[in-house]
Parts: structure tokens; sequence; C-alpha cells
């Protein structure tokens, strides 16, 4: 093997390395192997070989004839020092895919186009087998210059005139995009031009090219901002031309446009060689890096023992009236927090203290003649088993709520002192089977940098904590996720919903400068928070937050929202014993109101039913609830529900900016649904003599994208519920432990399904927005902008991101990157978009 340092002024790129002779093991070595020639010869950071190999991941840098070409993403040109190229030539050829051997790999170093030239010259030796096959076996490394030098400036041969075309039609374009015709736009030019039967040809400057060949195209080495003429003669000329132009003009598919329409902030792409992966699902976006320590939680358990009824009956109040005294200060304590997210769970808790049945239960057992205690502990486990055995996901973590209440009264029992777990002493990745809100909400987040749960789900109470402590987590990432010895170093990727154990030192270099560039863009982002979203080419999405109680409003425009897109008033009817009056409702609402102080409020209706069970509106049990009595079905059939709210709203709006407040109404299905709720909210509304109100609909169901025209026509607006859509499109339960993870809300299924929804829309120009957890996601927000939504709404956490990712772009990217969405055959193709 030999290596020589070489000068090559008269090359485009500087080249000062060509190593001859190597062997490697696996493509992966010899990408590290030409990088490390890059780093030696000055050109780049050695991140920037993490970087090359990432983006083999995503495209083939194989130009065919045994010659690669790997090179870094663009979104880490920063890590290159200065524009160059090494080669690495390999004479036993190592396999880059299922059909190509390489042998000689050209390393390249380039910020923008520089290197086309050097691309020119390699389809010269592209054309040429025995030109390819000497590259690959000279022990000269002069042979090597000479094959890259071909294309060079001043080894251009004197340009032949181009024959004109008779009969041909012809077009002028820019090419879009950062990086010039290189290998995938020009791939992707020669794609599109072979689905049409004229013949096409490419014209720049003084050089012509086949359009259907890459590697003619390749050869005109065309940079970008440089005008080409497109000629095409043949039956569909004229359509080719078309079709070509646009392609040009929309960037040819070029990674740039594409990362300005994605988001690279958001996912991290790990290393190829990284193999060894533990999917679950994401809970709270973020990356960790730090060893794993196992959690178990304390479990108290207690011996049946004999009581006197009376003096046990008092044990037991007076530890549940302690039990209900600590989770107040607890709650209190957590107000604090931004989202109010645990304080609402420490309620929830004083109310299942309270349960009478669950009282009831416990007196009767020691009545019996058992302990208080162990009576307890007997009563919360039956109802644990219950709850488990429903298979909901929901509701499981309902049971995990059930064994903290259980414990913590177990606790004040046995007058054992709460212990904050025992932790290691440096940070870590916790993780655990599942985990109580309590155990949750008493760890040391300055210990804990991330959650990893065997089981649990993303809307586990565990989940909410660690959102709204800005915790990445994954959930139900399986039993594996326990195997792992404490200490063992692993990434957590919050967003993706993936722990990586064991990683090499250079996944670690990477995942460190995704976190860090993570927490840059973060903090930018949230600075302008209040700036709307304008694209850069102008157009304005409206984005606005999902809420549930009447503190959250200000909450929301605090992180930077335009208004209410979604208010799930089921909030103000779950956890209680009797429905909210239409006062109590009237107050909530105009709470709200006076918080958004003329920003605009959707009111949804009451969507109870499915997962949301109200046990004081006496509902049917159904095998099916999420087909069953839920949304407008259920108001429909209680119009003393249904008219107490429409009441409490309408008096409401009288209160607020006209045109303020909107309705709409959840799970409509039929255009009967729609006409009989907007029947009943007039008949309130005259009663009272309250302003009229925007009435729209949740579109959640696929009758109503399959009818959207005539919906359109009947309702003021759409919004669509992309967790409920995905769930009826794909028959996937959102809730089911085992299938949710698949339910996902850019399945190009559900994506047509909006796209359906917002052309039907526009048709009666009506607009549509997205209240569905698609909306909060960076690359969900773009595909949907992309697909003409007017407006998305999502929690508040998701804003500024949001915000910010669609003002770094243009419309026309983001249309760009729908179509492509739209054209995707599966969830993991469309999410790929993004990298
Ligand atoms: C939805 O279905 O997407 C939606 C926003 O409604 P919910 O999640 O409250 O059912
Ligand atoms: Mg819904």
């Amino acid at each position: 093997m030999t290596t020589t340092d070489t000068s090559s002024a008269d090359l485009p790129l500087t080249l000062r390395t060509i190593r001859l002779g190597a062997t490697v093991a696996d493509k992966a070595a010899a990408i590290r192997a030409a990088g490390q020639l890059l780093v030696d010869a000055g050109y780049i950071e050695p991140g920037y070989i993490d970087s090359m190999l990432a983006r083999e991941g995503q495209a083939n840098t194989c130009l065919g004839h045994g010659i690669a070409i790997p090179h870094g993403q663009q979104k880490d040109r920063t890590l290159i020092k200065q524009t160059g190229l090494a080669v690495l030539q390999i004479p036993e050829g190592v396999r880059w895919n299922d059909t190509q051997i390489v042998h000689v790999v050209i390393g390249i170093a380039a910020r923008g186009d520089e290197h086309l030239e050097i691309l020119a010259a390699l389809t010269d030796v592209l054309d040429d087998d025995a030109a390819a096959q000497r590259l690959a076996t000279t022990t000269h490394a002069n042979d090597i210059l000479a094959a890259l030098r071909r294309g060079s400036p001043s080894a251009k041969p004197a340009a032949a005139a181009v024959e004109p075309w008779a009969g041909a039609v012809s077009v002028d374009v820019v090419l879009q995009g950062h990086a010039g015709l290189h290998a995938r736009p020009a791939t992707k030019f020669a794609e599109t031009a072979a689905d049409f039967s004229s013949e096409i040809r490419v014209i720049h400057g003084d050089r012509a090219a086949n359009g259907k060949a890459m590697a003619s195209l390749l050869r005109l080495g065309v940079e970008s901002g440089s005008t080409l003429r497109i000629e095409a003669r043949g039956s569909d000329a004229d359509a080719a031309l078309a079709v070509l132009r646009e392609a040009v003009e929309s960037g040819l598919g070029d990674a740039d446009e594409l990362a300005e329409a994605t988001s690279p902030v958001q996912a991290w792409t790990p290393p190829e060689t990284v193999t060894a992966v533990i999917i679950g699902t994401s809970a709270a976006p973020g990356m960790a890096i730090a060893p794993i320590f196992r959690f178990r939680a304390e479990m108290l358990s207690v011996e049946d023992t004999r009581g006197e009824p009376a003096a046990e009956r008092r044990r037991l109040d007076k530890v549940i009236a302690e039990a209900n005294a600590e989770l107040e200060r607890l709650g209190a304590d957590a107000e604090a927090c931004p989202v109010a997210a645990e304080a609402e769970i420490f309620k929830a808790h004083q109310a299942l203290i309270a349960d009478a049945d669950l009282h009831a239960d416990v007196v009767a057992l020691i009545e019996e003649g058992h302990s208080a205690p162990w009576s307890w502990q007997q009563v919360i486990e039956r109802r644990v088993d219950e709850v488990r055995r429903l298979k909901n996901e929901r509701l499981a973590g309902r049971a995990a709520d059930l064994r903290d209440i259980g414990q913590r009264v177990l606790r004040l029992f046995s007058g054992v002192v709460s212990r904050d777990p025992v932790l290691p002493s440096g940070k870590c990745i916790l993780v655990a089977d599942d985990l109580t809100p309590s155990d949750t909400a008493r760890l040391d987040p300055k210990k804990i940098l991330g959650i990893c749960t065997a089981a649990g789900g993303p809307t586990s109470h565990t989940a909410i904590i660690a959102r709204a402590r800005g915790l990445p987590a994954v959930v139900g990432a399986g039993s594996e996720v326990l195997s792992l010895a404490d200490g063992t170093l692993a990434i957590l990727d919050g967003g993706a919903g993936r722990l990586y154990p064991h990683p090499e030192e250079f996944a670690v270099a990477s995942a460190k400068q995704f976190q860090a560039e993570l927490a840059h863009h973060q903090a930018a982002a949230d600075a302008d928070r209040f700036r709307p979203a304008f694209t850069t080419d102008g157009h304005r999405v409206e984005i606005v937050a999902n809420i549930g109680h009447a503190e959250e409003a200000a909450a929301a425009v605090e992180a930077g929202a335009e208004g209410v897109g979604l208010l799930r008033t089921e909030f103000l009817f779950l956890g209680r014993e009797t429905a909210p009056t239409e006062e109590e409702q009237f107050l909530a609402y105009t709470e709200m109101i006076r918080a958004l102080n003329g920003l605009p409020l959707i009111i949804r209706t009451l969507d109870i039913g499915g997962d949301k069970i109200v046990p004081y509106l006496g509902l049917a049990h159904e095998e099916n609830p999420f087909l069953g009595v839920r949304g407008i079905r259920l108001c429909l059939r209680r119009p003393d529900v249904f008219k107490t709210q429409l009441r409490a709203i309408y008096r409401a709006a009288a209160t607020a900016e006209a045109g303020a407040v909107k309705i709409m109404f959840p799970m409509v299905t039929t255009l009967e649904d729609l006409r009989s709720a907007k029947k009943l909210a007039e008949a309130v509304r005259a009663e009272i003599g309250g302003p009229a109100c925007e009435l729209g609909i949740m579109v959640e169901v696929p009758s109503v994208v399959l009818m959207a025209r005539e919906f359109a026509r009947e309702a003021d607006f759409f919004s669509v519920g992309t967790n409920d859509l995905t769930q009826y499109a794909l028959a996937i339960d959102r809730q089911h432990p085992e299938l949710g993870k698949e339910a996902d809300a850019l399945h190009p299924a559900v994506l047509r399904l909006i796209d359906l929804t917002v052309k039907a829309a526009t048709a009666e120009g009506k607009w549509v927005g997205v209240c569905g957890g698609a909306a909060g996601e960076p690359l969900g927000a773009s595909i949907l902008t992309g697909l003409g939504v007017a407006e998305l709404s999502m929690s508040a956490p998701s804003l500024a991101a949001v915000k910010a990712k669609l003002r770094g772009t243009s419309l026309k990217a983001l249309r760009a990157l729908a179509q492509r969405a739209l054209a995707c055959s599966t969830a993991a193709e469309v999410r790929a978009l993004s990298k």
C-alpha cells in the first residue's frame, strides 16, 4: 500500500492524498478511511466523518463503475476547514450495496459546488470500462490524478459546436439548490426525463448532454444558479418540458431544498454503524447521553392481622386525611410548574383517595375483622388488577395512579418515611418497568437526564410530567431495556423514541453535536416565540394551542400561542362526581376569553366516550367504545348536557370580541350529525340572544373526508384531529399498548386524507386547521403547511419550535415536501424525508 502526497494546483479542488492498495473490512470502514485521509490533510474536522456516514445512509454515493464519492451532509458543512479531495484505492474492492463493488473511494470536502468539475471529469471514466478498471488496479498515483484532471478547466476539450435539433421545443430554466447538478439531482432529472418518449437534451454553455443519462448530465458540470436549456423533440415534447421545468425549479429534490423544508435539528441520524437500538415510543423530545440506572420502586406490603372494626375505621380515616394533606402540599408545590401538569395529577390523586366506593369496599373488609392497612391493600390490588385487565393504555396509566395512592396510604399506615430513590452519584438515564407519577415527580431532575420505561404509553402521566419538566423520555420500550446492566452507557433520543445502548465513541460525539444544535435552536426559537410564523416567501400560518383548563390559556399565550385552536372541554367534566353546571362552565370559558384578550378561542363541545369516561353520565358499557356513543353522538343523545354547555358557551361568547369564539363539534360522521348539532346550537343561541359564532367540525372520521365537499358547504371551518383520523383510517386503537406505535399520523394514507380534505374545503372557500398531534411535530407541521393547512394547534411546549421551523423555510419548499410525502408508500418513508 502506498500513500502519495500530491500537489494538484491544476485541479478545481486541492488533492493532497492518494492512498493506493488499501484493504478495508466493509463500506463503513472505507468511508471512515477516506474521511481520515481528509482529516490528515487538514480539510475537515473529525466529526465530518460521521456526517459522511450519515449521508451514505440517506443516499448512495456510488456513481457506478467502481467509483464512490462519499461526502458529508450540508448541515455539517461548518466542519469543513478547506475544500479538498482524498482518494482511497481498494484493488480488491468493497461491497457498497447488493449490486455494487467499489474500488476507488473519493472523499470530498466541499461546502458548495466546487467539486462539480471533478464529477464532470469522472463521468468520462464512468463511460469507459477500461479506464475505470485501470483506476481500480493502478499502482501509480499519477493515473488517478490524470483521470481527475480530465474534467478540470485546463483539460477541457475545445467545445464542439452543439448541433441544432430540428423540430425541437425548448425552455430555459435556472438550476435551484446550493450544490449544482451533482449526482442526486442529475439522477432525478434523468429519471423524470425517462418517463417521456421524446428525446431530451440539456444544453449548458457550449456542451450538450443526453437528458436521460445521469452520467452525461454530470459531465455538464452545472453550478447552482446557472441557466440550462432543456430541449425535447417527439410526440410528448411539450409535456416533457413542462414537467422537467417544474422539476428543475423545485430543486430536483436536492437535499438543500429538503433540508430547508425539513428539520435537521429535530431528528438525530445515528452513524450507519450504530446497530444496537431499542425502539419504544416517544414521550418527550430531547437527547440524553449517560449511563443507565435501573429504578426499582420500593413496594410496601402488609400482613393480614385482626383488628377491632371501630378502631380500624378511625385509623383508616386518619391516614386518608394525612394522605390528602400530603397531596394538597405536593399539588401546591407543583403549581409553580409552567403547565401545571403535575398539580393536576395530584388533584386527580386526591379525587381517587376520596372515592366513596373505594372507601366503602375497604370498610366492608374492616367490618369482617381485618386490619385497616390490609383491607386497603386488598382493595387497591383488586382495582389495579381490574384496570390492568382492560388492556387500555390510558387506563393502564390509571393503574399506576392507583398503585401510587395505594403505596402512599400504606406508607402512612406503617409510619415509614418515604425515601427518595437512591440514585447514583453522577447523572443517569433512568430505566424502569413503569413509573408512578409520584416516583417521577420525586426524581431529582439534576441527576436524571432522561427516562426510558419498558411499559407505559405517551399519554401516561409519567409522559406528561416528563414533558412538563423538559426531560427526554421514551416509553413502551419493552422488557429488553430492563436487561441492561446499571452503568451501561446509552444515548436516549426522546424525539425518535429510541435508546441506543453501548454506543461507540464516534456515535457519542455525533449525539453530542446534535444535542448542542438542539439546545441552540430551542433557545433561538424560544427567544422568537412571539413572532408570527411567516415563511420566507411571506405565507402566514396561524399557530395556536390545545388546552384543557382555564389556567392553561394564559400559559399558552406566554409560550407563543396566537390563540386557542382546541379547547378540550371534557377536561372540565373529568374527575368529578357531577357534571359542571352552566355557571361553572360559563366562568371557565370567560376566564379563558379574558386570558386570551381578543385572540381566537375554538371551543370544542364535549368529547366524552371512547377512552374518556364520566361515571355520572350513566353511559352504558360498550364493547368498542371508540366506535360507540362518543363526542357529538353522545351530545345529540343527551340534549340536557349539550344544551347546558351550549348556553354557557354562547353566554361567554357575548363577553368576547365579535368572532373570537368559535364552536367545534367532535366525532362528526354524517351530515345528519352536523345538521342536528347546528340546529340545536342555533336554537340555544336564539333562546338566550347570544352572538353568532362560527360552527366548525373536527375531521376525525374517514367518512367526513370522503364527503368533505358536502360538509364544507355546511360547516364554517374544519379542524383535522389527526389522533382519531389516524386511529379510524388505520384501524388501530390509539391507546393500544402494542399497536399504538404504528398509529402514525404521518402515514401517507392519513396525509392523503388530509390532502383531500384541504382540496374540498378550498373549493368551497373554507379553511382547514389541524389540532391533532401531527401539528406539533416540526415535520408534521411542515408537511401540513405544504398541503395547505392554514392553522396548526398544538400543546404549548411545541409552539416556539414549530414557529421557528416554518419561519426558516419557504412555502414553495414545503409544498414540494408535501408532494413527496404524499408520494411515499409508508410512514417510515415519510419520516425519512426529515433525515
Ligand atoms: C384528535 O383526535 O386528533 C384530537 C385532537 O382530539 P382528541 O385527541 O381530543 O381526541
Ligand atoms: Mg379526537
